[in-house]
């Protein structure tokens, strides 16, 4: 769970400020959206508290990936609704991917009184409305029949094109400070993986105008944020809806002109969808950041048609091949999923052949767990919970060996990095990224945020590597 870093100031409950926190679960999506819930909150008067426990208002943005994320939030809202500040309920909101699914308002109207507004992604702008509307009532007194809602249509995967109701452009947005800021290019997905429920609750894919992508990348320059990340569940078929021939590659190789910025990022990317003009944008190009974030899945071609991939092994390895060789010295980083559904022994050596073969610098490693309202949760061959757990040990063991050797390649070299800040854990150093996105910590030295400098590695991890600062 991340917790809202937006800058809080102390709770003035006593002089009739409204007081909001936001906590937010799950992707770097939920994360841009909470900074537009905070946004609209501010617009209308009120503040930021320091805490849940000091909040008149309180919206939890909710991921409906997982399970366990699921289970998390209902645990989280119940601890919330107790803390009654000054005697008080706050106004629970649920906001983001969980408000979508139908089983969520059967339970909040069951079992779950105290949530008194239930918000889907696309229907952020009713927020302010929805929470003035829950305050007035618990102002005067009146009992609840239910949240108040404000979510998009039911989507199913036979109405794939049918459009919906994107957020309108320009909406007020507090930002997380620091050198690196969010970019929402698109909305939704049309892929219907079929273990995601990302299609159903995020709605069709729609892309931003590319304009209005430039100009608010060239703002965000200009408020002196040196790095972008630009978001969408697909990010590489940004374009396709658009009804001409611009495309990510296109949108990449503008935004690469803007002033200002140091460095470009993208997420998330879908092997299927990135092509070969892509990659030689960024190979040409100054401030794209040579990290390839390329979800794989699964190395056999049996499980990947199951997933409903829409490419093959083959053609993934041919995409890495090319990466490496037009980028040498490009980070090539996954995701995989074990235990899908009918996935043999078989399959899972083909995933880890796939990985040997491609040396990713780093993967994030998941157990399939069905998700209600998914093809694959009705698929036959569903694998026990511990043979899962065995695969995803041997293919953590194999993974984390690659990581390991391929860090321990920049022992005695300096890198460039882009200030962070201070790390975590140790705060007298300070942290930052290289542009193939390797954590860094920096031994010795001063540095601001949002500097580049260079750091003689003395000592790597599996996810970062440290040393003291180079001398010019
Ligand atoms: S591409 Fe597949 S995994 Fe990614 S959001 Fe869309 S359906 Fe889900």
């Amino acid at each position: 769970m991340l917790s809202s870093k937006l800058d809080t100031g102390g709770t003035d409950v006593a002089s009739g400020e409204i007081r909001y926190y936001i906590e937010t679960f799950g992707c770097q999506m939920n994360q841009r959206d909470s900074e537009t819930i905070a946004g609209l909150l501010e617009t209308r008067g009120m503040k930021p508290a320091e805490n849940p426990r000091e909040a008149d208002v309180v919206v939890v943005n909710t991921c409906a990936v997982r399970q366990a994320a699921e289970r998390k939030v209902w645990s989280r809202l119940g601890e919330i609704a107790a803390m009654k500040p000054n005697g008080r309920e706050p106004v629970i909101v649920l906001a983001g991917c969980m408000a979508q699914l139908p089983e969520t308002l059967e339970r909040v109207k069951d079992k779950v009184p105290y949530v008194n507004v239930l918000t889907g992604p696309g229907q952020l702008d009713k927020i302010p409305r929805l929470v003035e509307e829950a305050m007035d009532a618990k102002t005067r007194g009146v009992a609840f029949q239910g949240p108040l809602v404000a979510v998009s249509p039911r989507r199913t995967e036979a109405e794939r094109s049918e459009s919906t109701q994107v957020l309108p452009e320009n909406l007020p947005r507090v930002k997380v400070p620091g050198v690196s800021a969010y970019v929402t290019i698109m909305y939704g997905c049309d892929n219907f993986c079929t273990y995601c429920i990302v299609p159903f609750v995020r709605g069709p894919q729609v892309s931003r105008d590319p304009r209005s992508v430039i100009d608010e990348v060239e703002r965000l320059a200009q408020e002196g944020y040196k790095e972008v990340t630009l978001l969408g569940q697909n990010v590489n078929a940004y374009g396709h809806d658009l009804g001409g021939n611009y495309d990510f590659g296109d949108l990449l190789a503008d935004l690469d002109k803007v002033p200002g910025l140091l460095r470009i990022r993208y997420a998330t990317s879908h092997p299927r969808d990135f092509t070969p003009k892509m990659v030689d944008i960024i190979r040409d190009s100054e401030k794209i950041c040579e990290h390839f974030h390329l979800p794989v899945q699964s190395g056999s071609n049996r499980i990947l048609k199951a997933m409903h991939r829409g490419y093959t092994r083959e053609r993934y390895l041919e995409l890495v091949e090319y990466i490496k060789s037009q980028i040498p010295g490009a980070s090539v980083t996954t995701d995989i999923i074990v235990g899908f559904p009918g996935e043999t022994e078989e399959d899972f050596q083909d995933t880890l052949d796939l990985v040997r073969q491609c040396r990713f610098d780093g993967a994030f490693t998941f157990i399939f767990s069905p998700r209600q309202g998914t093809a694959a949760a009705k698929m036959e061959g569903q694998i026990p919970h511990e043979e899962k757990s065995r695969r995803l040990e041997r293919l953590v063991e194999v993974q984390n060996s690659i990581t390991r050797e391929n860090n321990r390649r920049f022992l005695g070299k300096t890198v460039e990095i882009l200030v962070e800040g201070p790390d975590e854990r140790e705060p007298e150093h300070f942290r930052g990224r290289t542009r193939t996105n390797r954590m860094v910590i920096c031994t010795s030295g001063k540095a601001e945020p949002g500097q580049l400098v260079h750091v003689r590695i003395q000592e790597v991890g599996t996810w970062y590597l440290k040393g003291p600062m180079a001398q010019d």
